[in-house]
């Protein structure tokens, strides 16, 4: 899961994401999220980024990716 500093949630593979644009400080990312992790990640339910900028913390699902779910 790749989140960008907006606080949206991308999955790898996004047509929004440029991959060489993927690193720090912009995007961190999880690379092997939990089951349901990505249905659970809220303003309430923040899920933080493990590598790459591990400030960053997904708030919000991105649509396009939400519709590949
Ligand atoms: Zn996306």
């Amino acid at each position: 899961m790749i989140i960008h500093a907006s606080g949206k949630a991308h999955l790898p593979g996004c047509t929004h994401i440029v991959p060489s644009d993927v690193r720090p400080p912009v995007y961190g990312w999880v690379l092997a999220p939990s089951p349901g992790a990505w249905r659970r990640l809220s303003p309430s339910h923040p899920l933080c980024a493990t590598q790459g900028n591990t400030r960053r913390a997904a708030v919000g699902r991105c649509e396009t990716c939400d519709a590949t779910q």
